[in-house]
Protein backbone atom coordinates (compact mmCIF):
# COMPACT_ATOMS: atom_id res chain seq x y z
CA UNK A 1 0.00 0.00 0.00
CA UNK A 2 1.26 3.13 -0.79
CA UNK A 3 1.87 5.31 1.86
CA UNK A 4 2.03 9.39 2.20
CA UNK A 5 1.94 12.38 4.83
CA UNK A 6 -0.58 14.86 4.99
CA UNK A 7 -0.13 17.70 7.40
CA UNK A 8 -3.78 19.10 8.03
CA UNK A 9 -3.80 22.74 9.35
CA UNK A 10 -7.88 23.38 10.32
CA UNK A 11 -7.69 27.02 11.27
CA UNK A 12 -9.86 28.96 12.55
CA UNK A 13 -13.83 29.76 12.40
CA UNK A 14 -15.77 26.66 9.95
CA UNK A 15 -12.12 26.34 8.59
CA UNK A 16 -12.27 23.01 11.12
CA UNK A 17 -15.75 21.93 10.36
CA UNK A 18 -15.19 22.02 6.55
CA UNK A 19 -11.45 20.51 7.12
CA UNK A 20 -12.91 17.35 9.10
CA UNK A 21 -14.88 16.55 6.11
CA UNK A 22 -12.25 17.25 3.59
CA UNK A 23 -10.41 14.27 6.03
CA UNK A 24 -13.08 12.41 5.59
CA UNK A 25 -13.49 11.98 1.75
CA UNK A 26 -9.76 11.87 1.70
CA UNK A 27 -9.62 9.16 3.40
CA UNK A 28 -12.68 7.40 2.05
CA UNK A 29 -10.34 7.65 -1.52
CA UNK A 30 -7.51 5.92 0.81
CA UNK A 31 -9.39 3.36 1.06
CA UNK A 32 -11.01 2.43 -2.13
CA UNK A 33 -7.72 3.39 -4.07
CA UNK A 34 -5.49 1.56 -1.55
CA UNK A 35 -3.41 4.54 -0.60
CA UNK A 36 -2.67 5.55 3.69
CA UNK A 37 -2.52 8.59 4.73
CA UNK A 38 -0.68 10.10 7.91
CA UNK A 39 -2.74 12.85 8.80
CA UNK A 40 -0.68 15.68 11.60
CA UNK A 41 -3.12 18.03 12.63
CA UNK A 42 -1.23 21.24 13.44
CA UNK A 43 -2.37 24.57 14.46
CA UNK A 44 -2.70 27.60 12.41
CA UNK A 45 -3.94 31.34 11.93
CA UNK A 46 -5.62 32.73 15.84
CA UNK A 47 -5.27 28.67 16.65
CA UNK A 48 -1.64 29.37 16.66
CA UNK A 49 -1.32 32.53 18.74
CA UNK A 50 -4.04 30.49 21.50
CA UNK A 51 -1.79 27.59 21.41
CA UNK A 52 1.64 28.83 20.93
CA UNK A 53 1.55 32.61 19.99
CA UNK A 54 2.33 32.53 16.99
CA UNK A 55 -0.27 32.16 14.00
CA UNK A 56 2.30 29.76 12.43
CA UNK A 57 4.28 28.18 15.20
CA UNK A 58 7.34 25.76 15.22
CA UNK A 59 5.31 22.68 15.39
CA UNK A 60 3.40 23.76 12.26
CA UNK A 61 6.49 24.52 10.46
CA UNK A 62 8.09 21.52 11.17
CA UNK A 63 4.62 19.41 10.30
CA UNK A 64 5.10 20.99 6.72
CA UNK A 65 8.29 20.65 6.00
CA UNK A 66 7.70 16.87 6.82
CA UNK A 67 4.78 16.19 4.02
CA UNK A 68 4.04 15.15 1.18
CA UNK A 69 0.62 17.52 0.79
CA UNK A 70 -0.75 20.19 3.15
CA UNK A 71 -4.49 20.70 4.10
CA UNK A 72 -5.57 24.25 5.27
CA UNK A 73 -9.14 24.76 6.37
CA UNK A 74 -8.92 29.02 6.58
CA UNK A 75 -7.88 31.45 9.25
CA UNK A 76 -9.27 34.41 10.73
CA UNK A 77 -11.13 35.69 13.89
CA UNK A 78 -13.04 38.28 14.82
CA UNK A 79 -10.72 40.40 17.55
CA UNK A 80 -7.58 40.26 15.76
CA UNK A 81 -8.12 43.00 13.35
CA UNK A 82 -6.32 45.15 15.05
CA UNK A 83 -3.65 43.21 16.76
CA UNK A 84 0.36 43.28 16.13
CA UNK A 85 1.09 42.12 12.30
CA UNK A 86 3.06 39.36 13.90
CA UNK A 87 -0.01 38.12 15.35
CA UNK A 88 -2.65 38.12 13.02
CA UNK A 89 -3.72 34.97 12.02
CA UNK A 90 -3.51 35.97 7.95
CA UNK A 91 0.21 36.71 8.83
CA UNK A 92 0.58 33.19 9.41
CA UNK A 93 -1.32 32.19 6.18
CA UNK A 94 1.52 34.35 4.20
CA UNK A 95 4.03 32.98 6.29
CA UNK A 96 3.14 29.49 5.36
CA UNK A 97 2.99 30.29 1.75
CA UNK A 98 6.16 31.60 1.49
CA UNK A 99 7.72 28.56 4.01
CA UNK A 100 6.44 26.38 0.85
CA UNK A 101 7.52 28.51 -1.74
CA UNK A 102 4.28 27.73 -3.62
CA UNK A 103 4.02 30.98 -6.18
CA UNK A 104 1.11 29.02 -8.49
CA UNK A 105 -2.00 29.63 -6.76
CA UNK A 106 -4.61 27.58 -9.41
CA UNK A 107 -8.59 28.24 -9.18
CA UNK A 108 -10.72 26.58 -11.20
CA UNK A 109 -14.26 27.75 -11.31
CA UNK A 110 -16.71 25.34 -13.29
CA UNK A 111 -20.37 26.20 -13.11
CA UNK A 112 -21.97 23.06 -12.23
CA UNK A 113 -25.10 22.22 -13.97
CA UNK A 114 -27.05 21.32 -11.35
CA UNK A 115 -26.58 24.76 -9.73
CA UNK A 116 -27.18 27.22 -12.48
CA UNK A 117 -29.89 28.61 -10.88
CA UNK A 118 -27.78 29.48 -7.72
CA UNK A 119 -26.20 32.28 -9.51
CA UNK A 120 -27.57 35.71 -9.69
CA UNK A 121 -26.30 35.41 -13.59
CA UNK A 122 -28.68 34.52 -16.18
CA UNK A 123 -28.29 30.98 -17.34
CA UNK A 124 -27.12 31.47 -20.74
CA UNK A 125 -24.44 33.45 -19.57
CA UNK A 126 -23.25 30.73 -17.21
CA UNK A 127 -23.60 28.14 -20.24
CA UNK A 128 -19.53 26.40 -20.92
CA UNK A 129 -17.92 28.91 -17.90
CA UNK A 130 -15.23 26.78 -17.09
CA UNK A 131 -12.15 29.18 -16.11
CA UNK A 132 -8.85 28.17 -14.12
CA UNK A 133 -7.50 31.33 -12.38
CA UNK A 134 -3.70 31.42 -12.08
CA UNK A 135 -2.73 33.68 -9.27
CA UNK A 136 1.10 34.86 -8.25
CA UNK A 137 0.72 34.02 -4.91
CA UNK A 138 4.21 34.53 -2.89
CA UNK A 139 5.13 38.04 -4.42
CA UNK A 140 3.07 42.03 -4.79
CA UNK A 141 1.76 44.11 -2.17
CA UNK A 142 0.93 41.24 0.37
CA UNK A 143 4.70 40.67 0.45
CA UNK A 144 6.54 43.62 -0.82
CA UNK A 145 8.75 45.86 1.48
CA UNK A 146 8.94 48.38 2.94
CA UNK A 147 5.20 48.06 4.63
CA UNK A 148 3.78 49.60 7.84
CA UNK A 149 2.71 52.49 9.71
CA UNK A 150 4.49 55.69 10.70
CA UNK A 151 4.80 56.06 14.40
CA UNK A 152 2.02 58.65 14.22
CA UNK A 153 -0.67 55.98 12.23
CA UNK A 154 -1.10 58.79 10.00
CA UNK A 155 0.99 57.44 7.25
CA UNK A 156 0.51 53.93 5.50
CA UNK A 157 3.09 52.31 2.90
CA UNK A 158 2.54 48.90 1.11
CA UNK A 159 5.19 48.39 -1.43
CA UNK A 160 3.99 46.59 -5.13
CA UNK A 161 7.01 44.44 -6.42
CA UNK A 162 7.56 41.70 -8.97
CA UNK A 163 10.79 40.38 -10.54
CA UNK A 164 11.07 38.32 -13.79
CA UNK A 165 11.92 35.36 -13.20
CA UNK A 166 8.91 35.46 -10.59
CA UNK A 167 6.96 36.64 -13.67
CA UNK A 168 8.52 33.89 -15.22
CA UNK A 169 7.84 30.93 -13.54
CA UNK A 170 3.68 31.47 -12.82
CA UNK A 171 3.25 32.18 -16.65
CA UNK A 172 4.46 28.86 -17.48
CA UNK A 173 2.03 27.19 -15.22
CA UNK A 174 -0.75 29.25 -17.09
CA UNK A 175 0.69 28.31 -20.21
CA UNK A 176 1.37 25.08 -19.28
CA UNK A 177 -2.58 24.38 -18.08
CA UNK A 178 -4.03 25.99 -21.38
CA UNK A 179 -2.15 23.54 -23.54
CA UNK A 180 -4.54 20.99 -21.82
CA UNK A 181 -6.87 23.00 -22.06
CA UNK A 182 -8.64 25.76 -24.79
CA UNK A 183 -5.19 27.11 -25.82
CA UNK A 184 -6.12 30.45 -24.35
CA UNK A 185 -4.22 32.40 -21.48
CA UNK A 186 -5.51 36.46 -20.51
CA UNK A 187 -3.32 38.12 -18.64
CA UNK A 188 -4.70 40.68 -16.09
CA UNK A 189 -2.91 43.90 -15.18
CA UNK A 190 -2.78 47.34 -14.92
CA UNK A 191 -0.25 48.01 -17.40
CA UNK A 192 -2.49 51.89 -18.08
CA UNK A 193 -0.80 53.16 -14.50
CA UNK A 194 1.37 50.83 -13.29
CA UNK A 195 4.82 50.48 -13.97
CA UNK A 196 4.78 46.97 -12.68
CA UNK A 197 2.29 45.99 -14.25
CA UNK A 198 3.81 47.17 -17.49
CA UNK A 199 6.82 44.65 -16.74
CA UNK A 200 4.33 42.38 -15.68
CA UNK A 201 2.78 42.37 -19.28
CA UNK A 202 6.25 42.65 -21.41
CA UNK A 203 7.17 39.47 -19.71
CA UNK A 204 4.06 37.68 -20.03
CA UNK A 205 4.31 38.44 -23.81
CA UNK A 206 7.19 37.02 -23.89
CA UNK A 207 6.87 33.82 -22.15
CA UNK A 208 3.55 33.41 -24.46
CA UNK A 209 6.44 33.43 -27.29
CA UNK A 210 7.39 30.41 -25.82
CA UNK A 211 3.75 28.80 -26.69
CA UNK A 212 3.06 29.50 -29.94
CA UNK A 213 0.12 27.02 -29.78
CA UNK A 214 -1.74 28.98 -26.92
CA UNK A 215 -3.41 32.37 -27.88
CA UNK A 216 -2.86 35.24 -25.70
CA UNK A 217 -4.38 37.97 -24.39
CA UNK A 218 -4.17 41.41 -22.44
CA UNK A 219 -7.03 42.84 -20.52
CA UNK A 220 -7.12 45.68 -17.79
CA UNK A 221 -8.23 44.23 -14.18
CA UNK A 222 -10.89 46.78 -14.48
CA UNK A 223 -12.54 45.83 -17.33
CA UNK A 224 -11.64 41.94 -16.75
CA UNK A 225 -13.56 42.09 -13.37
CA UNK A 226 -16.68 43.56 -15.68
CA UNK A 227 -16.34 40.57 -18.53
CA UNK A 228 -15.66 37.75 -15.42
CA UNK A 229 -19.83 38.34 -14.64
CA UNK A 230 -20.61 39.91 -18.20
CA UNK A 231 -19.12 37.29 -20.35
CA UNK A 232 -17.93 34.45 -18.60
CA UNK A 233 -17.24 32.17 -20.98
CA UNK A 234 -14.96 33.61 -22.93
CA UNK A 235 -12.07 32.88 -20.25
CA UNK A 236 -9.84 30.00 -20.11
CA UNK A 237 -6.62 30.44 -18.13
CA UNK A 238 -7.07 33.64 -16.15
CA UNK A 239 -3.64 34.54 -15.44
CA UNK A 240 -2.75 37.18 -13.18
CA UNK A 241 -0.85 39.14 -9.97
CA UNK A 242 -1.62 38.35 -6.28
CA UNK A 243 -4.00 41.23 -5.01
CA UNK A 244 -5.99 40.81 -8.70
CA UNK A 245 -6.41 37.20 -7.87
CA UNK A 246 -7.63 37.55 -5.03
CA UNK A 247 -9.99 39.83 -5.96
CA UNK A 248 -11.06 38.22 -9.17
CA UNK A 249 -11.49 34.75 -7.35
CA UNK A 250 -14.13 36.27 -5.72
CA UNK A 251 -15.86 37.70 -7.87
CA UNK A 252 -15.54 34.61 -9.71
CA UNK A 253 -17.21 32.65 -6.85
CA UNK A 254 -20.73 34.51 -8.04
CA UNK A 255 -21.04 32.59 -11.10
CA UNK A 256 -21.10 29.36 -9.13
CA UNK A 257 -23.35 30.33 -6.87
CA UNK A 258 -21.21 30.47 -3.44
CA UNK A 259 -18.09 31.21 -2.14
CA UNK A 260 -17.79 27.81 -0.16
CA UNK A 261 -17.89 25.44 -3.38
CA UNK A 262 -14.45 27.04 -4.57
CA UNK A 263 -11.38 25.00 -4.33
CA UNK A 264 -7.61 25.97 -4.77
CA UNK A 265 -4.02 24.48 -5.18
CA UNK A 266 -1.08 26.17 -4.34
CA UNK A 267 2.17 24.72 -5.92
CA UNK A 268 6.05 25.30 -6.17
CA UNK A 269 8.91 22.85 -6.13
CA UNK A 270 8.20 20.81 -2.74
CA UNK A 271 4.72 20.10 -1.40
CA UNK A 272 1.98 21.83 -2.33
CA UNK A 273 -0.90 23.62 -0.06
CA UNK A 274 -4.51 23.01 -0.65
CA UNK A 275 -7.34 24.69 0.51
CA UNK A 276 -10.70 26.48 -0.38
CA UNK A 277 -10.76 30.17 -1.24
CA UNK A 278 -13.46 31.11 1.30
CA UNK A 279 -12.39 32.48 4.79
CA UNK A 280 -13.09 31.53 8.82
CA UNK A 281 -17.10 32.65 7.96
CA UNK A 282 -17.33 33.60 12.06
CA UNK A 283 -20.98 34.41 11.17
CA UNK A 284 -21.18 31.18 10.13
CA UNK A 285 -18.71 29.44 12.31
CA UNK A 286 -19.58 26.45 14.99
CA UNK A 287 -23.43 26.16 13.80
CA UNK A 288 -22.68 22.96 11.60
CA UNK A 289 -24.14 25.14 8.20
CA UNK A 290 -20.71 25.37 6.24
CA UNK A 291 -20.64 24.23 3.01
CA UNK A 292 -17.50 21.82 2.43
CA UNK A 293 -17.16 21.39 -0.76
CA UNK A 294 -14.49 23.87 -1.41
CA UNK A 295 -12.26 22.20 0.92
CA UNK A 296 -13.64 18.36 -0.59
CA UNK A 297 -12.28 20.06 -4.03
CA UNK A 298 -9.24 20.71 -2.86
CA UNK A 299 -8.83 17.52 -1.78
CA UNK A 300 -9.38 16.04 -4.72
CA UNK A 301 -6.71 19.01 -6.05
CA UNK A 302 -4.69 17.37 -3.55
CA UNK A 303 -4.97 14.09 -4.86
CA UNK A 304 -4.33 15.31 -8.72
CA UNK A 305 -1.30 17.82 -8.31
CA UNK A 306 -0.03 16.93 -4.68
CA UNK A 307 0.17 12.95 -5.13
CA UNK A 308 -0.53 12.38 -8.58
CA UNK A 309 -3.08 10.17 -8.43
CA UNK A 310 -5.25 10.85 -10.76
CA UNK A 311 -7.86 8.68 -10.29
CA UNK A 312 -8.29 8.80 -6.94
CA UNK A 313 -9.26 12.78 -7.72
CA UNK A 314 -11.73 11.88 -10.70
CA UNK A 315 -13.75 10.00 -8.12
CA UNK A 316 -14.02 12.65 -5.67
CA UNK A 317 -14.49 15.42 -7.80
CA UNK A 318 -17.49 12.46 -9.60
CA UNK A 319 -19.12 12.27 -5.93
CA UNK A 320 -19.38 15.83 -5.37
CA UNK A 321 -21.53 15.83 -8.68
CA UNK A 322 -23.10 12.79 -7.91
CA UNK A 323 -24.42 14.43 -4.37
CA UNK A 324 -25.03 17.58 -6.00
CA UNK A 325 -26.90 15.61 -8.92
CA UNK A 326 -28.93 14.00 -6.41
CA UNK A 327 -29.94 16.99 -4.83
CA UNK A 328 -28.42 17.92 -1.79
CA UNK A 329 -27.69 21.20 -0.89
CA UNK A 330 -26.14 22.72 2.46
CA UNK A 331 -27.90 26.34 3.19
CA UNK A 332 -25.58 28.08 0.95
CA UNK A 333 -26.60 26.86 -2.01
CA UNK A 334 -30.08 25.42 -1.29
CA UNK A 335 -33.13 27.18 -2.46
CA UNK A 336 -34.55 30.12 -0.24
CA UNK A 337 -37.25 27.50 1.95
CA UNK A 338 -36.07 24.27 0.77
CA UNK A 339 -34.46 21.67 3.09
CA UNK A 340 -30.65 22.24 3.53
CA UNK A 341 -27.85 19.55 4.82
CA UNK A 342 -25.29 20.13 7.39
CA UNK A 343 -21.71 20.72 6.55
CA UNK A 344 -21.24 16.82 8.05
CA UNK A 345 -24.10 14.93 6.12
CA UNK A 346 -22.69 16.32 3.00
CA UNK A 347 -19.49 15.35 3.60
CA UNK A 348 -20.58 12.08 4.37
CA UNK A 349 -22.58 11.57 1.53
CA UNK A 350 -19.94 12.17 -0.51
CA UNK A 351 -17.45 10.16 1.27
CA UNK A 352 -20.28 7.74 0.96
CA UNK A 353 -20.48 8.27 -3.07
CA UNK A 354 -16.61 7.16 -3.27
CA UNK A 355 -16.71 4.36 -1.01
CA UNK A 356 -19.61 2.64 -2.61
CA UNK A 357 -17.96 1.35 -5.82
CA UNK A 358 -15.80 -0.86 -4.09
CA UNK A 359 -18.64 -1.70 -1.59
CA UNK A 360 -17.23 -0.31 1.73
CA UNK A 361 -19.69 1.52 4.04
CA UNK A 362 -19.05 5.11 5.01
CA UNK A 363 -18.22 3.86 8.98
CA UNK A 364 -15.84 1.87 7.71
CA UNK A 365 -13.73 4.93 6.47
CA UNK A 366 -11.94 5.73 10.23
CA UNK A 367 -8.53 6.35 11.05
CA UNK A 368 -7.15 3.37 12.07
CA UNK A 369 -3.77 1.94 10.67
CA UNK A 370 -2.29 5.05 10.79
CA UNK A 371 1.40 4.44 9.91
CA UNK A 372 4.35 6.80 9.50
CA UNK A 373 6.24 7.01 6.48
CA UNK A 374 9.76 8.37 5.54
CA UNK A 375 9.95 12.26 5.54
CA UNK A 376 10.57 12.63 2.21
CA UNK A 377 9.81 15.92 -0.04
CA UNK A 378 6.83 14.82 -3.05
CA UNK A 379 7.69 16.82 -6.03
CA UNK A 380 4.91 18.57 -7.54
CA UNK A 381 3.98 19.20 -11.23
CA UNK A 382 5.07 22.13 -12.97
CA UNK A 383 2.71 21.44 -15.22
CA UNK A 384 -0.72 21.17 -14.12
CA UNK A 385 -2.99 19.14 -16.23
CA UNK A 386 -6.84 21.04 -16.62
CA UNK A 387 -8.93 20.56 -13.46
P1 LIG B 1 -15.36 34.62 4.24
O1 LIG B 1 -14.97 33.89 3.02
O2 LIG B 1 -14.97 34.04 5.54
O3 LIG B 1 -16.98 34.81 4.25
C1 LIG B 1 -17.67 35.62 3.26
C2 LIG B 1 -19.15 35.16 3.23
O4 LIG B 1 -19.23 33.87 2.61
C3 LIG B 1 -19.77 35.00 4.61
O5 LIG B 1 -21.12 35.41 4.55
C4 LIG B 1 -19.70 33.52 4.88
O6 LIG B 1 -20.70 33.04 5.75
C5 LIG B 1 -19.83 32.93 3.49
N1 LIG B 1 -19.09 31.67 3.38
C6 LIG B 1 -17.74 31.53 3.33
N2 LIG B 1 -17.42 30.25 3.26
C7 LIG B 1 -18.57 29.56 3.29
C8 LIG B 1 -18.88 28.16 3.26
N3 LIG B 1 -17.94 27.21 3.19
N4 LIG B 1 -20.19 27.80 3.31
C9 LIG B 1 -21.15 28.72 3.37
N5 LIG B 1 -20.93 30.06 3.39
C10 LIG B 1 -19.65 30.45 3.36
O7 LIG B 1 -14.78 36.10 4.09
P2 LIG B 1 -14.77 37.32 5.12
O8 LIG B 1 -16.05 37.34 5.91
O9 LIG B 1 -14.41 38.49 4.32
O10 LIG B 1 -13.55 37.02 6.10
C11 LIG B 1 -13.68 36.37 7.38
C12 LIG B 1 -12.28 36.08 7.91
O11 LIG B 1 -11.62 35.14 7.05
C13 LIG B 1 -11.37 37.30 7.96
O12 LIG B 1 -10.61 37.23 9.14
C14 LIG B 1 -10.49 37.17 6.73
O13 LIG B 1 -9.23 37.79 6.88
C15 LIG B 1 -10.35 35.66 6.67
N6 LIG B 1 -10.04 35.13 5.32
C16 LIG B 1 -9.22 34.06 5.30
C17 LIG B 1 -8.95 33.43 4.08
C18 LIG B 1 -8.11 32.20 4.09
O14 LIG B 1 -7.92 31.59 5.13
N7 LIG B 1 -7.59 31.76 2.95
C19 LIG B 1 -9.54 33.91 2.91
C20 LIG B 1 -10.40 35.00 2.98
C21 LIG B 1 -10.66 35.60 4.20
Amino acid sequence: MTQYSVAVLPGDGIGPEVTAEAERVLRAAGQRFDVSFTMSHVPIGAAGVASAGDPLPEETRAAVRRANAVLLGAVGAPGLEHAPRHLKPETGLLALRALLGVYANLRPVTVLAPLVDRSPLKPDRLEGVDVLIVRELTGGLYYGEPRGRDAAGSRAVNTLVYTVPEIERVARVAFDAARRRRRLVTSVDKANVLEVSQLWRETVTAVGCEYPDVRLEHLYVDYAAMRLVSDPAAFDVLLTENMFGDILSDEAAVLVGSLGLLPSASLGAGAGLFEPIHGSAPDIAGKGVANPIGAIASVAMLLRYGLRLPEAADAVDQAIRAVLDAGARTRDIAEPGAPAIGTREMGERIAGVVLKECGMRNAECGIEGRTSIPHSTFRIPHSPEAP
